[in-house]
């Protein structure tokens, strides 16, 4: 996706380069869409899904960079996007 796509339909930005898309609870997962910016196609952002079971620092998750599909481990989006989402749900905790 464009990242200025991405930018309008976030909930929550960190910076200009991840992009918090939705956050559900699912039974005892959090479940979040973000998109995060690509290093070399600056005007892109991968998709990034995290599944993050409340309670504990157990997590699952998918990005659509090449990175990820040749490793199929955790690439850099996926940890920055795990940073953003903290930050989210710190602000959203304050806020309740
Ligand atoms: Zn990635």
């Amino acid at each position: 996706m464009l990242c200025r796509e991405a930018a309008k339909r976030a909930v929550f930005a960190l910076g200009q380069e991840v992009f918090i898309e939705r956050v559900e609870r699912r039974g005892p997962w959090l479940y979040a869409v973000s998109y995060v910016r690509s290093e070399t196609r600056r005007d892109v952002c991968y998709q990034v899904v995290l599944k993050i079971k409340l309670g504990t620092r157990y997590f699952v998750g998918r990005c659509e960079c090449p990175d990820f599909k040749f490793r199929g481990g955790p690439c850099k989006h996926l940890v920055r996007a795990k940073v953003a989402l903290r930050q989210y749900l710190k602000l959203a905790k304050r806020s309740s």
